[in-house]
């Protein structure tokens, strides 16, 4: 069997197991009926899965189906594909045509070999720190001469943390450079249910030579693999065989090669010839420049979000990037549909958090604030609301304001009143004052965002 038709047979597998347990949409005696002579007969390169049934009832009844049929297919191919029908006699007519035609076909669908990479995962938008920077610099050298310095590259860390978007990174560049590469993206997870079915259908030999001809195999987290027997067997004669002919392999996993329990051991010693690395949890810098880049990329300009928003979710959520981001687009959804300015402030951040499991508000809470506040100066609550016009007093006092003012929705007044009951101007003054300050003077800036990371990390 060619490798196309292979390939377009294990698609179509695909496609058709899902429309024959979409018993809602298809029923199953329809399913039965009419649906189990199609197959793929192409995909062309302008993006038509052209299918071909046994017999015109067929057609007729299928195209009734075509919205679910084309639906499922670009679920499995990932893109953007129209289905067009066709029976046997159609087909031979539209061969016929030209031979010059039937050549491009070919040509088309070799193009189209499926390497279900996602495009929005490049190195241009894949921030680089300290957590990550070896890593990144050898899944580069793997996109630019595949196979020639890492092999295989074998990137481990917790969950998060950019493995997945750098396998689609190299298969991206490298494809970009050299259009021809053969480049395949799987989870180890597809990967076993791909050999799994080869040995229902007698294909393995099949499935492994398409395997084979691979230039660059990306397989994501290898972790999954442990235990499967069958599956190890093969894909130690697929290692070999791509790493033996200089072919790259890069590899990811949740854990270093040697604590993932029940993976062969002559396997792990392989993942060792090449270069393991490990990516960790973004430091402060990367984080909070991650989070402009998302701003970037869905369009919005990072000057409609206030610093300390940024700070604050580069702080508190940057373990894992993956959360990093959800915390970044509830502080946004949230703000698109509750706020009342367009500028992203504390406030409204604080507010989309509420409801989190960790309550925002009863992380900051007046009395956090102003027992942050006191503990910061070695006072007490008691002296922050008293009438002690003590300079370090005062200036507590005035800080604890301006941050109640800045993090919890409360009118000058209730803040006053909250103070020992003090006038709603004497707030304003010191809100006025504080603001001032912090523009001036920098080490006093750096003092009060020391308290401001304390009240916001409790
Ligand atoms: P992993 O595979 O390690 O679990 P992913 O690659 O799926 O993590 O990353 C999760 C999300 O975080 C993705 O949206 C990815 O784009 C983003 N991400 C992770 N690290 C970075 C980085 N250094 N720069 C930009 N985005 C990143
Ligand atoms: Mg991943």
């Amino acid at each position: 069997m060619s490798e196309e038709n292979s390939y377009l047979k294990n698609i179509w597998k695909k496609i058709s197991e899902d429309l024959s347990k979409n018993t809602e949409a298809i029923d199953p005696v329809v399913y039965t009926t009419y649906f189990t002579s199609a197959e793929i007969y192409e995909i062309t390169k302008n993006n038509i899965i052209r299918l071909k049934v046994g017999s015109n009832m067929d057609k007729m009844i299928l195209e009734k189906f075509i919205g679910v049929i084309t639906e499922t297919s670009n679920k499995h191919l990932g893109g953007n594909y129209n289905v067009e029908i066709y029976n046997s006699d159609e087909l031979d007519v539209l061969i016929g045509q030209s031979e010059e035609r039937k050549t491009n076909l070919k040509l088309d669908l070799e193009i189209d070999l499926v390497d279900n990479l996602q495009a929005q995962y490049t190195f241009d938008n894949f921030v680089v720190g300290e957590s990550n920077k070896e890593s990144h610099a050898a899944a580069l050298a793997s996109a630019i001469q595949p196979g020639e310095f890492y092999n295989p590259l074998f990137i481990y860390g917790n969950s998060g943390l950019g493995k997945t978007h750098l396998l689609h990174a190299i298969g991206n560049y490298s494809k970009k450079n050299n259009k021809d590469l053969k480049v395949l993206y799987i989870t180890s997870n597809d990967y076993v249910t791909r050999v799994v079915n080869s040995f229902r259908d007698k294909n393995t030999e099949e499935f492994k030579q398409d395997m084979y001809n691979l230039d660059i195999l990306l397989i994501d987290d290898i972790q999954f693999l442990s235990g499967k027997d069958k599956s190890h067997e093969i894909f130690f004669s697929i290692f070999n065989e791509l790493v033996n002919n200089r072919k790259q392999i890069v590899i990811t996993s949740d854990k270093p090669p040697t604590e993932i329990n029940g993976l062969d051991d002559r396997l792990i010693s392989r993942f060792y010839s090449g270069l393991s690395s490990s990516v960790d949890s973004p430091e402060f810098e990367v984080a909070y420049a991650i989070l402009i880049k998302k701003l970037e990329q869905q369009m919005i300009n990072p000057d409609n979000i206030d610093d300390d928003v940024i700070s604050y979710l580069a702080t508190h959520f940057a373990k894992d990037v993956r959360k990093l981001e959800g915390a970044l687009n509830r502080v946004i959804f949230y703000s698109i549909n509750f706020g009342k300015e367009d500028q992203i402030t504390m406030k409204i951040a604080t507010k989309a958090f509420k409801n989190e499991s960790k309550k925002a508000n009863d992380i900051i809470s007046l009395d956090s604030i102003k027992s942050t506040v006191a503990n910061y100066y070695g006072l007490t609550i008691k002296q922050i609301d008293s009438k002690n016009r003590t300079r370090i007093i005062v200036n507590a006092r005035h800080i604890s304001m301006f941050l109640v003012r800045k993090h919890l929705d409360l009118s000058y007044t209730q803040i006053g009143n909250s103070f020992g009951g003090r006038d709603h101007s004497t707030v304003i003054n010191a809100y006025d004052k504080i603001s001032d300050k912090l523009k001036t003077d920098k080490s006093y800036k750096v003092a009060v965002a020391e308290i401001e990371n304390k009240i916001l990390s409790n």
